[in-house]
């Protein structure tokens, strides 16, 4: 049935989402909306499956989340086939996307024993006596919230988590990418056909919000900062705990000893891949003042040769086209230059790879979320220079530096959670490292054992193994053990280092 609302705008039609491709307007699929009442009956659904998920114990559900990830491997080629008619991304982009997901699907699945299962602590002298245990456990049910950027990747690493931890998940996928989310879904239920432990509720903001406040357990969050706020407002209601994946305007520096040509060509890709649709995508460059005019030209070379249509797919969002036009708008009538693209660039449901320079720090092309092919390259004297103007803004995500001496003391004063040294974007194929931003950005983290953690909660167990000698915690101490304690704790903590 042919669809007569703008490209790419997604449609509540009599209770039903549409989804369709962002350039063309062919429809790609239609998913029922939830109501509160559809998504507490999720919830229900979810709790009654968690027993069962629980009791397969880590090797278990490792056996089960593998088995999922050999389906979605093995039927790559149609999950990048459905991503590209949902947001328009080239095929390239989408088997890359796919590849970090099965990364992190598959080192959740063969790790959580390790981070998650009982360990014995270390003993020390007070309470000697005692051995003590920590195991981590799963929270219930987990509510992951996702974008419509990475429609598969942003998911996948919490769900990964989250599901190898023994919660049940139920996931809201983007308004603009829900038959992804639901190909997700449903993969996972052949994998795992005996009970609902991935499940989806579809529909607008509406029914993220309702996900929030449906009783769940945790809410994994990731999207733009502003609706981060109303998701945590939302579950503050309830007292449940979020993680919060949202928006960067992340940098990259390009020190004095830096190869230029790989970053130009790492900043390009950081910048236009995916069109620029990228939370940790490279948005601002810095580069000190003797590499500064051969980086610029590097990157307009490289970046000019992008092909439109090809390797630059379509703005997925038709209202984001509005604000990538203001803020090369804004740029240039601010004295910024256009070395490659500029205000024409924008042709909708297109944008072509732009570059700007001498674009002033207060302006909204360098300080606001752009999520288009944009760069700003601004020239600085020294690395302390790019820094001052790197840590400026309240976002706080990812970063890059390109350099050989200096670049990883740089890499670790950058105000973000995650830098790649001598690359860009790196760091989130990385199953091994944690991700997550900080202020603007958000908090908690997704992937490596923090992720695996963050989805379940530290249980803390004494077992007494013998007499105490120094019985401090009963009311059957005598006077001359009190006075020993008070020996011991002198000996043990009364020198003062030194
Ligand atoms: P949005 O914040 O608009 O939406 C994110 C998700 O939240 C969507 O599923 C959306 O549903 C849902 N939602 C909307 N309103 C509410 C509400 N009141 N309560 C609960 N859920 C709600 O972000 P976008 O989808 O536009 O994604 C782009 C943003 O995501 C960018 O800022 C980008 O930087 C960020 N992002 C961050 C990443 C990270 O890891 N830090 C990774 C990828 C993207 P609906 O779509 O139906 O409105």
């Amino acid at each position: 049935m042919a669809v007569t609302h703008p490209p790419g705008v997604p449609v509540v039609d009599d209770g039903v989402l549409i989804s369709t491709h962002p350039a063309s307007g062919a429809e790609v699929g239609r998913v029922p909306v939830a109501d509160e009442a559809a998504v507490a009956a999720t919830l229900a659904r979810a709790r009654a499956a968690t027993a069962w998920w629980v009791s397969l114990g880590f090797d278990g559900r490792k056996e089960r989340l593998l088995r999922w990830r050999s389906i979605v491997a093995n039927r790559l080629a149609e999950l990048a086939d459905l991503t590209g008619r949902e947001t328009g991304k080239p095929e390239a982009d989408a088997i890359v996307e796919t590849s970090a997901a099965l990364e992190h699907l598959d080192w959740a699945a063969g790790n959580a024993r390790r981070v998650l299962g009982p360990h014995r602590t270390r003993t020390r002298l007070l309470l000697a006596e005692h051995s003590g245990h920590v195991e981590y456990q799963p929270l219930g049910v987990v509510g992951v919230i996702g974008p419509w950027n990475y429609p598969i990747l942003t998911p996948s690493g919490p769900i990964s988590g989250a599901l190898a931890a023994g919660n049940a998940v139920i996931l809201k996928p983007s308004e603009y990418t829900p038959m992804v989310g639901q190909w997700l879904a449903d993969t996972f239920a052949e994998a795992v056909p005996e009970h609902p432990v991935l499940q989806t509720v579809h529909g607008l903001g509406d029914v993220g919000a309702a996900l929030c406040r449906s009783g769940v357990d945790k809410i994994s969050f990731t999207g733009s900062t502003a609706t981060a706020k109303k998701v945590m407002a939302a579950c503050a209601e309830g007292l449940v705990p979020v993680v919060i994946e949202a928006g960067g305007k992340d940098a990259l520096i390009v020190d004095a000893d830096a190869d230029v040509p790989a970053a130009a060509e790492a900043a390009v890709w950081g910048a236009m891949t995916n069109a620029g649709q990228t939370c940790i995508g490279i948005e601002r460059a810095y580069a000190v003042a003797p590499v500064y005019d051969a980086f610029v030209d590097a990157v307009v070379a490289r970046a000019g040769r992008l092909r439109v249509g090809e390797e630059i797919g379509p703005i997925t969002m038709p209202g984001q086209i509005d604000v990538i036009r203001r803020h090369i708008e804004d740029a240039l009538q601010r004295g910024g230059r256009a070395v490659l693209g500029g205000a024409d660039a924008v042709r909708p449901p297109y944008v072509s790879p732009t570059v700007l320079v001498d674009v002033p720090e207060d302006s909204a092309a360098i300080r606001e979320e752009t999520f288009g092919p944009t760069l700003t390259i601004t020239r600085v004297a020294d690395a302390e220079e790019a820094l001052a103007k790197v840590n400026a803004l309240p976002y706080g995500l990812g970063g890059a530096v390109f350099g050989r001496a200096n670049a990883v003391r740089i890499a670790r004063r950058m105000t973000c959670g995650m830098v790649a040294v001598n690359s860009t974007l790196t760091f989130v194929g990385m199953s091994t490292l944690p991700f997550g931003g900080v202020a603007d950005s958000g908090f908690g983290r997704i992937h490596g054992d923090d992720g695996l953690r963050e989805f379940s909660r530290a249980k803390a167990i004494t077992v007494r193994r013998a007499r105490s000698l120094l019985p401090a915690m009963t009311f059957e101490r005598t006077p001359a053990q009190v006075a020993r304690i008070a020996r011991v704790l002198r000996m043990l903590f009364g020198r003062a280092p030194r």
